[in-house]
This record gives structure tokens, sequence and C-alpha cells, in this order.
């Protein structure tokens, strides 16, 4: 209740007081998938804007905003570059169609540079994320027939010695393991029937190399996303550089630079700034960072990003993005007191 009034507060509150309080020379946003159709395996992980509501977001970036390219970030880092005042770099996770068929000819449209991060394994459709198998299975669950429902819920139970009972029970564990665990999913996309490798071929959910090389002609950047879309936080250092690595070599002769940005899935938490530091000095391929962290400050190779996807406060000719940044100026400010 009090978090909902101070959120109002906050919201209400107009942005050129939050620019003030919280000094930023760039602002990040992320956005994974703009899309009017029902995506069967996204739906069931996070609400995301139409192209109607996405071409609010670019004209309030317009208005608002000096959209900058990943070039120009790089030359204020590396040489001190001034950036226009209010700069925002705009940027998609993940590699998903919809960015070549619904972003890219909006962006081209209002004139708005972006980066795309790509992950690796995705690219042509070779595989499919596991949270992306997991709201497939989702969707399975939800239209099974009570006759079976039970046979999958006990087997699940029985599998992984948790208590489920009902088909919400099966849903709600479904979603819960999604991000992390893969022989899990796995294991629940064999149970359901789920066709994978047909879904992939026929709904082919992510782009192929060549649009991929598509964007790049029409001046888009393009970064990595990893290799595989693990969760970072979990893994050894040897492990980490060994993904960051292997992803920017592996975008680099698709974007034709011999530097790569790159976005962690999910969130950087838990890996160490010194050893990302230490590799980049190693490996010249390796280019800025970028976390999902809002408007959080971080090392000067991070750039934290504020996330777009979430469509709520969006009305007809009017873009949430205003909200989204009162959300991750408060979130900032509430983490700043808590430390304090
Ligand atoms: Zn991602």
């Amino acid at each position: 209740m009090l978090g909902r009034f101070i959120e109002r507060m906050a919201t209400s509150a107009p942005l050129s007081l939050w620019r003030v309080v919280t000094k930023r020379d760039v602002l990040g946003f992320y956005y994974h998938v703009v899309s009017d159709e029902p995506l069967p395996h996204i739906r069931h992980l996070y609400p995301y804007k139409s192209a109607r509501m996405f071409e609010n977001d670019l004209k309030y970036l317009v208005a608002n905003f000096n959209p900058i390219t990943y070039g120009q970030l790089v030359e204020h880092h590396n040489r001190g570059q001034r950036l226009k005042p209010r700069s925002a770099i705009l940027t998609f996770d993940d590699g998903l169609a919809e960015c070549y068929s619904v972003a890219r000819p909006l962006l081209l449209r209002y004139g708005i540079p972006c980066t795309f991060f790509i992950t690796i394994d995705y690219i042509g459709n070779r595989k499919m994320g596991t949270d992306h198998k997991a709201s497939l299975c989702v969707d399975a669950v939800a239209s099974l027939e009570d006759s079976v429902l039970s046979d999958v819920v006990e087997s699940v139970s029985d599998h992984f010695d948790t208590e489920l009972s009902s088909r919400l029970d099966l849903i709600r564990w479904t979603v819960s393991v999604a991000a992390r665990d893969h022989s899990a999913v796995d294991y629940l996309c064999q149970l359901l029937d789920i066709d994978v490798p047909g879904y992939l071929a026929k709904r082919r959910p992510y782009m192929s190399a060549d649009e991929i090389l598509g964007l790049v002609r029409d001046g888009f950047t393009i970064g990595a996303h990893s290799l595989g879309h693990q969760e970072f936080g979990s893994m050894s250092d040897v492990e980490v550089e060994r993904d960051i690595v292997g992803s920017c070599k592996a975008i680099a002769p698709l974007s034709g630079t011999p530097q790569v940005p790159f976005a962690f899935p999910f969130s950087a938490d838990g890996v160490s700034r010194d050893m990302l530091q230490e590799l980049r000095r190693r490996h010249a391929c390796v280019g800025m960072f970028f976390d999902t962290k809002g408007i959080h400050r971080d090392r000067e190779f991070m750039v934290n990003r504020m996330c777009a996807d979430r469509p709520e406060g969006s009305a007809p000719g009017r873009s949430n993005l205003a909200r989204r940044m009162a959300r991750a100026y408060l979130g900032d400010l509430v983490a700043r007191l808590s430390h304090k």
C-alpha cells in the first residue's frame, strides 16, 4: 500500500526534477519483443508492447531525448567526447524475429539508432531458449485434459521431489524453473510432448543470420547476449570469460566490427567487476557491458538500462516511458538510501 503510494508520488513528479536529482550522461532502455500477435514462446514470461505502443515510445524519445548510437557512447567513454544533453540508448535483447519484422521498420521511420544483443545459440533458430520452452509448456499445461493433467502433476512431483497438486501448482512450478533449470524444462517438454524442433522450424521465433546482417546494413549495432543465455551469477570466472569472449567473437564477423558490446542475460549480479575489467583489458574484441539495473550507477564500462517491455500505463497516443523512468529513478533512490 505504502509502496504504491510512493510510486504514485514518484510517477507524478516531473521528470525534469528526477533528472536534476539523479544526473546521468545517458539513459538506457531495453526491450525483448514488440508484437501485435500472441507469442506462445513469450506470453507466459512477460507482457510486451504492440507495434502502436512501441511507435508511441519512439515518438516520445524523439520529442524528449537525443537517441544515440553505441558508437557515440564508446567515443564518450573512451575519448571523453561530450554527449548531447538527455542522451538515450535503445536496445533489444535475445535476437527475436520481431526485432527485424516489427521494430526495425519503425526505428528506421523515426531515425532512431538501436543496438540488438543476440544470443548465439538462437541465430537461425538452431536452439530454443529455456525460458521460451517453459512458456510453451505453460501453454500446453493450460489446455491439458483433466485426465492427463493428474498423471503429469504426479510425474513432476515424483521426479523433482516436490508437492504439486493442481494445474496452477504445475504452472507456477514451470514458471519458477523457466529461466534457470534447463534439464527440468526439457523433462517437462518431453512429458508434455512438445515438439521444440518443429516449433523452431515452423514458427521461426528468432532472427536468421541474414536478417542480422540486414540490420547491420541498415546502420544498427549488433552486440552479443551470451552463447546460450545462461545465468552468469552462478558461473565460475573461467566460464564467464569463455562465454563473453566466445559470443563476442561469434558476433564480430556478423557485425563487421572488431569490438562487440555485450549484454548480460537476466543480469550481471554476482559477476566480479574487477574480473570484467581485466577481461576487457586482455580481450580487445569485448566492448562495453550492458546490464538491467535501471539507472543504477556501476563501473564506467557497465551501462545500465531500464526495462521498456511492459505495457502498463501506455494509453492510445501516449507512451509509458516517463512512468518507467520514474520507477527506475525511485528504485535507484531507495537502493541508495538503504545502503547508507
Ligand atoms: Zn535475454
